[in-house]
C-alpha cells in the first residue's frame, strides 16, 4: 500500500510502501478514490501545528469499503463514503451531550487508532494517521465512525470536499450565533474554507457577502460562489472598507484565515451587537489583540467554530441534499487534480495561494 509520509517539518511528503495491518474491532479498510489538498494538512508540512511523527497526512477524503472488521454494523462492502476527520466515541461528555464534533476520546488518542494503537508501519517504524484518517494513501485503515455513506448520485471528489472544506465553511456560517437572512457578512480569507463560508453565507440569504483576501485572482473567483463586494486587504483597510461598505460594520465576520491580524480585523469589522466566528486554524499559541472595551460597548461576540459547529455526519447528509438540488456548487471548487506522486505540487500551489482547492485522485483498480 503506497502513501505519502511526512518524516520531518519542512520536508517534501515522501511516497513509500507501508505495511498496513488488518481492521480490528470496529474498524474497517477504506480504498480511497479522492483526496483533497487543504492547509490544515499544511500547517503540520510547515511544523506551525504537531503530530506525533512519521504521520500519513490527509483529513478530506471519500473512499469504498474494501473490509470490515469484527463486530462493524453501520457499513458494508462496497459501500462509497465521505470521511470524517472526528471519529466519535459515543459515549464521552462531549459526545453524550450533543457535540460529536468535540469528542474527548478522540481529541485524546488522536493519531493513532481508538485502541492506542497505529495500523501502519514501515519496516520496525510505526507510522502515524493524521485525524485516525490519513488519506493521502490508496487505502486506509479507520474507525467505522469515520465513514458516511452517499448515494451514488454524489461524485467521490464532491463527497471528499464535504468531508472537510465544505462542512466546515458552510457550517460555521448556518450554524453560528446570530445566522438569519438578511445578515450581513463578511469573510477574511478565501481559500477552500473561506468560499464555503460565502456559499454558506448565500445558503443563509445574506444580504452582503464581502470577501476579504490580499490576492486579486482569490477575489475575483469569490463572485460565483456569491461574493457581492471584495476587498483587497493588500491596498485597502479591510475594516474600514467594510465599516463603509455596511454603514457600521457587520452582523457577522469569519475569519477562515486564522492569523492574529486576521481575527483582530474581524472582530473589528463587526457592528454593534456583531459576532466574529473564528474558524481557520493560526499557528499553535498564536494569539490575537482584541480591544475588551469594543468587546463591551458594542456587544460584540467571537466565537470559535470546529467542523461546522455540529454534528459531521448530520452536516454531511444536509450537504448532500444542498449539492443535489444544485444549491451548492462544489465541484466548481476544484482547480487542480494530482495523482498521489504529485502530492507535493499540490501543496506548492497551496503554499502560492493558487485559487480553489486541489485534490488527489487514486486509480482505480
Ligand atoms: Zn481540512
Ligand atoms: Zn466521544
Amino acid at each position: 500500500m503506497r502513501a505519502a509520509v511526512l518524516y520531518e517539518a519542512n520536508q517534501p511528503l515522501k511516497i513509500e510502501e507501508l505495511t498496513q495491518d488488518p481492521p480490528k474491532a470496529g474498524e474497517v479498510r477504506v480504498k480511497m478514490d479522492v483526496a483533497g489538498v487543504c492547509a490544515s494538512d499544511f500547517h503540520v508540512m510547515k511544523g506551525t501545528a504537531t503530530l506525533p511523527l512519521p504521520v500519513v497526512l490527509g483529513h478530506e477524503g471519500a473512499g469504498t469499503i474494501a473490509e470490515v472488521g469484527p463486530g462493524v454494523t453501520r457499513v458494508t462492502p462496497g459501500e462509497r463514503c465521505i470521511l470524517s476527520f472526528v471519529s466519535n466515541c459515543g459515549h464521552c461528555r462531549m459526545c453524550r451531550t450533543g457535540h460529536p464534533q468535540l469528542c474527548d476520546t478522540n481529541a485524546k488518542t488522536g493519531a493513532r487508532q481508538f485502541d492506542g494503537t497505529v495500523r501502519l508501519h514501515r519496516g520496525e517504524t510505526d507510522v502515524h494517521q493524521m485525524a485516525k484518517l490519513g488519506v493521502f494513501a490508496e487505502s486506509i485503515v479507520a474507525p467505522q465512525q469515520a465513514c458516511h455513506p452517499i448515494p451514488d448520485s454524489v461524485p467521490m471528489h464532491v463527497a471528499a470536499l464535504i468531508g472537510c472544506c465544505v462542512t466546515t465553511g458552510v457550517g460555521a456560517v448556518v450554524n453560528s450565533p446570530g445566522a438569519r437572512p438578511g445578515a450581513t457578512v463578511a469573510v477574511f480569507g478565501c481559500g477552500g474554507v473561506g468560499l464555503n463560508a460565502i456559499q454558506g453565507a448565500k445558503l443563509m440569504n445574506a444580504s452582503r457577502i464581502i470577501a476579504v483576501d490580499i490576492y486579486d485572482h482569490k477575489l475575483e473567483f469569490t463572485y460565483r460562489f456569491g461574493a457581492t463586494d471584495v476587498v483587497n486587504a493588500r491596498e485597502t483597510d479591510p475594516v474600514e472598507a467594510i465599516r463603509e461598505l455596511t454603514g457600521g460594520g457587520v452582523d457577522l465576520a469569519f475569519d477562515t484565515f486564522g492569523s492574529a491580524l486576521t481575527t483582530a480585523n474581524a472582530v473589528n469589522a463587526l457592528g454593534k451587537g456583531g459576532t466574529a466566528v473564528l474558524v481557520g486554524l493560526g499557528a499553535t499559541g498564536e494569539t490575537a489583540p482584541i480591544d475588551m472595551v469594543d468587546m463591551v460597548r458594542n456587544q460584540k461576540s467571537l466565537v470559535g467554530s470546529y467542523y461546522g459547529s455540529a454534528s459531521p455526519h448530520e452536516t454531511f447528509d444536509t450537504l448532500v441534499d444542498f449539492y443535489l438540488k444544485g444549491s451548492l456548487d462544489i465541484e466548481g471548487l476544484i482547480a487542480r487534480t494530482y495523482s498521489l506522486d504529485q502530492i507535493n505540487e499540490g501543496f506548492d500551489a497551496l503554499g502560492r495561494g493558487e485559487d480553489g482547492r486541489g485534490i488527489i485522485r487514486f486509480e482505480k483498480g
